[in-house]
């Protein structure tokens, strides 16, 4: 069998550039090294993913929005952002009218699941799991993808979706900064008395930070990050002293906080990857940027990342042109590299600084959030950046 394109890994993003290419006139065949059943019933894994606007639109367009249950998606209302024990310093609702929200908590597992059954159904994408890519070798009018299992396939075009540690970005020889950040993730989902008003808080605490994510109903995404030496006294704490920390550290203003599910943790490691493309060979995802989820862009990046080249790739099909040529890549990289950069290295920037403890430093967090909060043009772009719906508008400058 021959295919057009070969993406590897069936993770969000992989599947939503094969969704991408359902009504195009291509052959595509997907490869995911974990069984079925991790793919087409992906496990709650905590992740509460905060979708921009213009992520709704392409997760539309592609058809998979109205594949997600439409009830536990959870509209972002407001957001607040505190440092220390301040009162909010900094908050955001939406800025243009008729729009209700800056954006959309959605379980990240419903997301996945909607996507393998948009990409399962189509007729031009051969899904295979199990199936673990091993190397790429790139040639002038062709790649050959090889597996574990020994065999090649030739394609005009691999597109790699296999995740920030991507091994076949390291094989193809494109170099990738790493960041890591030496931090903890630890995740749950919360039921409370009191309602969150649809408000998701961002509380950069002194040695901690705790976030608050409003899921449907009175329940909360609780994210706490701690240091990496702290993460498995905060896995191991009991329910109910745990269950307390967390309604005091918010004092009480939810009533009773009582956990609701697993606690889930991510070790903090941010990536971005030198160049985009190499000889037919992309890059999309986090193999392409694997962000700190603080600003929460890491799969909104991921499917503007794969739109754009998806368009370009429907572009060269109907003027009968080379879908993997080097021209077409270099367009790729060209429309999304300079963004990713931006908030790569802007995510990190605002990490550095609220986790930094040190007394000056904590004169110079509030100082940014007041300048920030009481300064038009800033809060217009972060809330401009959530809710505008078009891709060449996804910054407004
Ligand atoms: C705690 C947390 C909260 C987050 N919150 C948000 C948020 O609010 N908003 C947001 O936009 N983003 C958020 N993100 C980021 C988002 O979850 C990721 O950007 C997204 O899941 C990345 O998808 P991906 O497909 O690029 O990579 P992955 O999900 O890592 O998938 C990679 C796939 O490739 C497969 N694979 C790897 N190597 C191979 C190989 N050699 N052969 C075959 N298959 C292979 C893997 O098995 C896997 O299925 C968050 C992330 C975390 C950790």
């Amino acid at each position: 069998m021959k295919y057009d394109i070969v993406i590897i890994g069936g993770g969000p993003a992989g599947l939503s550039f094969a969704a991408s290419m359902i009504d195009a006139n291509v052959k595509v065949l997907l490869l995911e090294r974990s069984d079925i059943d991790a793919i087409a019933n992906p496990k709650e894994d905590g992740r509460e993913i905060a979708l921009t606007h213009l992520s709704v639109k392409i997760l539309k367009k592609l058809k998979i929005w109205s594949l997600i249950d439409q009830s536990q998606v959870s509209p972002l209302k407001e957001a607040k952002v505190f440092d220390g024990d301040s009162p909010p310093l900094l908050n955001f609702k939406p800025d243009q009218k008729g729009i209700d929200a800056l954006g959309y908590l959605v379980p990240n597992y419903l997301i996945r699941k909607a996507l393998y059954d948009r990409v399962n159904d189509a007729q031009n994408i051969d899904l295979v799991t199990d199936s673990l890519v091993k190397d790429v070798k790139q040639g002038d009018s062709s790649s050959t993808v090889m597996l574990n299992s020994g065999e090649n396939i030739n394609t005009k075009l691999v597109v790699a979706a296999d995740s920030r540690f991507s091994e076949i970005r390291r094989k193809v020889g494109i170099p990738t900064l790493m960041k890591d950040f030496s931090k903890v993730m630890i995740i749950t989902k919360m039921k409370h008395e009191k309602s969150h008003n649809n408000t998701a808080l961002e509380c950069f605490d002194y040695g901690k930070t705790f976030a608050l994510l409003p899921m449907v109903g009175d329940a909360s995404s609780i994210v706490i990050t701690v240091k990496t030496n702290e993460s498995q006294n905060m896995l191991d704490m009991p329910e109910e002293e745990f269950n307390n920390f967390v309604t005091e550290f918010f004092k009480g203003e939810f009533g009773k906080m009582t956990q609701d599910g697993t606690r889930h943790s991510y070790p903090l490691i941010g990536t971005h990857a030198q160049a985009f493309v190499a000889k037919r060979f992309a890059l999309i995802g986090d193999a392409s940027v694997g962000m700190h989820p603080v600003t929460a862009h890491g799969f909104n990046l991921g499917l503007r990342g794969q739109n754009v080249l998806a368009n370009l790739v429907q572009d060269a099909l109907a003027h009968g042109q080379d879908i993997g040529s080097e021209s077409l890549l270099k367009l790729y990289q060209k429309k999304h590299i300079n963004l990713t950069r931006l908030m790569f290295f802007g995510t990190n920037g605002i990490v550095a600084l609220f986790t930094n403890d040190a007394p000056v430093i904590k004169q110079v967090r509030r100082f940014v959030l007041k300048f920030a909060e009481n300064f038009p043009p800033i809060k217009y772009i972060i809330s401009h950046h959530l809710t505008e719906a078009k891709e060449n508008k996804f910054l407004p400058f």
